[in-house]
């Protein structure tokens, strides 16, 4: 049997934003992220069809977008409300 190597296209949106930690602390975090899809047999719209580059754009922008509107937590925070977890459960 001969195995079949199928490549499929990448569709992908990078994405940036600078956002104030939410932890309080008055520090930016600036961060990337890439939004990929691929177009293969399996990638169907609602309506079950497989989607083309002009499909999974939009829904890759609208996941940028989400993603833009999240807040963000810089490390020191997170370290520290770990820590504060900790804390209180012990
Ligand atoms: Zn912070």
């Amino acid at each position: 049997m001969r195995t079949q190597r199928i490549v499929f296209e990448k569709v992908s949106v990078k994405a940036n934003k600078t956002v104030k930690c939410s932890g309080g602390c008055g520090r930016s975090r600036r961060l990337t992220k890439k939004f990929t899809q691929t177009i293969n047999p399996f990638n169907k719209t609602k309506a079950g069809v497989v989607k083309t580059r002009e499909d999974i754009y939009p829904e890759l922008h609208a996941a940028a977008a989400k993603w833009k509107e999240q807040p963000e937590t810089c490390l020191h925070c997170r370290i520290d409300a770990s820590k504060g977890q900790r804390r209180s459960r012990s």
